[in-house]
């Protein structure tokens, strides 16, 4: 029997026949020993430590803690009767219930014993409590010899009713890990295993199973994690060097006429120190002869359309001329508004392309793309069909990059030939760790700070009881001369009824705010584009007070003036997308409010989603929390490229181990590109295997 040879079959193990052997296999996906190993518990006994009351916090580990017995009480009839007490220690307690077997126990327990009570710990509104501990006296404690942790592995019916339950399958890891005895498996470069002081790889998988305590379990685990999430960061470094081998980049060298005058003559503020960091970005790596593909960052408001305008103008003082596209009309145009007065005043010419242009007037655009009379093209994805041809594109910026695939990014890059450098922003902020693994051939600039005087808003849950008063209040800040947006959902599957709301809702709000003293727009999905840029203008231009409309606002428009926002339904929205629409407002100097009607009564998530909202104006932090209440994979709408679903790493909380690893793949990309030190012998074997299908390995080096 090998084994030192993780690949042999699973039926070579003592207790393991063809039968459990093919029932592995289908169930859990173990062929081989190595497959084995890894099945790692999902959670553990801790018989390692003596908590006291105030030490432990919720989770999913059955722990010890110890105290003494006080208010025991029978409470509730029938199906409803439980026992209660409460376990304290040094003025801090929890609290012990049961729901079975409660007269025995009761009868087992007096105020004033020493137990350790056993089992998990649960926060429920507030209150740490432990649901059916088991209770043992101090005295007969000290008796037994329980130690370390032991593992719970998670199985089924159909594995449990042939023996293989969390029991079942401990006994046949612990045969497995008992024959491996001190055969070691490392493939580290043994410089990092020292850096870190970790144990080798052996003891770390022994010590996922059976940790002598959790601070041993989480050293086993965070070498095993680096080890997931190093391989993918090598496999980054690689993509990224050979990139920048292969794309020689457009060289900005001149700044001038336009950036510098534009800098020091139009800007009409400062650039916030977020700003001009990225900037710099950009420009050196813009001027340094490799090819940019960058993710800028940076929450709503913070000002990325500045940031891409001063880029588009380093591309057009180098002869070249520049793209822009995003996801909606409305927001094209938007920018296309934005940037054209600059552009006039530096006598540079700007178009607008989207799906709306005449066919008369797109042919005019496109004569002059060609012969380069046009400097910026602004657009919606009508910019990447065949047709528009670019004399000289040198920079291709994609706004909201989230709304695009990885196919229409790539089509705008073909559109020249070397490829143009490329931007992308959005304002989904995603964790660095996270946006390093799945964007992980991107480069990242992240602008953390918005300009200065933005007040935060203030965030506010109401229900359809509260609605004279949130009308009144809004009549107020009209009266002082601000604009609303009242925002409806519209989600495919219940179209049809959102937009009954929707309409509902107009209705009623043009009875309670009659002309001639408010005017209101009104914008959704099924008007014509002209009819919305209409409405949208007017709305920009002052001459209506409210917006009522579907989430087609959510990206980018910015009217200053506009401080509340109201969202109606606000549950049913994602936290993303509220964080998005609330920052419509809080754009002027003006205190901003947002107020999130919901329903009377809120699913456990949704109410985590609003009163995130309450609490935070903090893009990141909301992202995080979103994150967590999602999973990556879901938020980010992708699992391409860097996996999301790591066995032992996790995205977010892993966040320092993966910036570590990053550096460390990167140096050895450029130290040591072919893995030929002695340090990294095996790794390039390992890497090999791993790498096999993620990167053309002849390309690497
Ligand atoms: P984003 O696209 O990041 O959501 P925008 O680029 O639309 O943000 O900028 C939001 C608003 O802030 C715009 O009105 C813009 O002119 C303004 N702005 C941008 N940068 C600054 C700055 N440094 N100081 C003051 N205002 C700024
Ligand atoms: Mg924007």
């Amino acid at each position: 029997m090998a084994m030192n040879d993780l690949s042999t079959s699973l039926t070579y193990l003592k207790g393991v026949g063809p039968y459990k052997a093919g029932l592995m296999s289908s169930e859990l996906g173990i062929r081989t020993f190595g497959d084995l190993i890894e099945y790692f518990p999902f959670r553990y006994i801790d018989r390692s430590i003596v908590y006291k009351p105030n030490e432990v916090s919720p989770g999913p580990t059955e722990i010890q803690v110890l105290g003494v017995l006080s208010e025991i009480k029978l409470l509730g009839h029938g199906s409803k009767k439980r026992l209660t007490a409460r376990l304290n220690s040094n003025n801090s307690t929890i609290e012990l219930i049961w729901f079975k077997g409660v007269k025995w126990i009761q009868k087992s327990i007096n105020p004033g014993d020493q137990v350790i009570a056993f089992g998990r710990i649960s926060n429920f509104n507030g209150n740490l409590s432990i649901s059916h501990p088991d209770l043992e006296s101090i005295n007969s404690f000290k008796k037994n010899d329980f130690s370390g942790m032991y593992p719970v592995y998670s199985s089924n019916e159909k594995l449990s009713s042939s023996g293989l339950n969390s029991k079942g399958l401990a006994k046949l890891i612990a045969e497995l890990l008992n024959n491996i005895g001190d055969h070691q498996f490392d493939w580290l470069p043994e410089s990092i295993v020292k850096n870190k002081n970790w144990p080798s790889r052996t003891i770390a998988l022994k010590e996922m199973h059976y940790p002598k305590n959790p601070k041993r379990l989480s050293i086993a685990r965070e070498r095993l994690a680096f080890e997931e999430v190093f391989l993918d960061q090598l496999v980054f470094a690689y993509k990224r060097k050979s990139h920048l081998a292969s794309h020689k980049g457009f060289i900005f060298s001149k700044l001038r006429p336009n950036f510098n005058n534009f800098y020091k003559n139009i800007l009409p503020f400062e650039l916030t120190n977020a700003q001009k960091n990225v900037i710099k970005d950009i420009r050196e790596n813009a001027a340094s002869g490799l090819h940019m593909n960058r993710l800028i960052q940076g929450d709503v408001g913070s000002g990325k359309t500045l940031v891409a305008f001063m880029s588009i103008l380093m591309a057009i003082d180098n002869g070249h001329q520049a793209a822009m596209m995003a996801p909606t009309e409305i927001l094209a145009q938007q920018h296309y508004s934005s940037l054209t007065p600059w552009a006039e005043k530096l006598g540079i010419n700007i178009s607008l392309l989207t799906g709306s242009v005449k066919k008369s007037a797109r042919k005019i655009i496109f004569k002059n793309l060609a012969s380069g009379d046009i400097n910026i093209l602004v657009g919606t994805h009508a910019l990447i069909e065949d047709p528009v041809i670019f004399k000289n594109l040198g920079i291709a910026i994609i706004d909201e990059q989230h709304k695009f695939g990885v196919a229409q990014r790539a089509k705008l890059r073909k559109k020249n030939n070397p490829a143009p450098h490329i931007l992308v922003m959005t304002a989904t902020p995603i964790p660095r760790t996270l946006a390093m693994s799945i964007y992980g051939d991107l480069d990242l600039s992240i602008i953390d700070e918005l300009p200065p005087g933005r007040k935060s808003i203030k965030t506010v849950q109401r229900t359809d009881h509260n609605r004279l008063q949130v009308w009144g209040f809004i009549k107020n800040e009209i009266i002082k001369g601000r604009q609303i947006y009242i925002v409806y959902p519209l989600i495919e599957e219940s179209e049809k009824l959102d937009f009954k709301d929707l309409m509902d809702g107009y209705e009623s709000i043009i009875r309670d705010f009659p002309r001639p003293d408010f005017e209101i727009s009104i914008v959704h999905g099924r008007m014509k584009s002209e009819d919305k840029q209409w409405e949208m203008q007017r709305f920009i231009n002052g001459e209506t007070q409210i917006m009522v409309s579907t989430t087609v606002i959510e990206v980018g428009v910015d009217v200053p003036n506009a401080s509340v926002m109201i969202i109606e339904n606000a549950e049913k929205f994602g936290l993303s997308q509220l964080h998005q629409l609330r920052g419509r407002v809080g754009r002027g100097g003006e205190k901003s409010y947002c107020i999130l009607i919901t329903g009377d009564k809120l699913s456990d998530n949704g109410k985590i989603r609003i009163d995130t909202l309450c609490k935070t104006n903090d893009g990141f932090q909301i992202a995080n929390v979103d994150m967590k209440l999602r999973g990556p994979g879901e938020v980010m709408g992708t699992r391409q490229s860097g996996s999301l679903d790591y066995k032992i790493a996790n995205i977010i909380e892993d966040g320092e181990l993966i910036e570590w690893s990053r550096k460390i793949a990167e140096s050895i990309v450029l130290n040591d590109p072919k893995l030929e030190k002695k340090d990294n012998e095996k790794l390039r074997q390992r890497f090999s295997e791993y790498s096999r299908h993620k990167i053309a390995w002849g390309s690497v080096a």
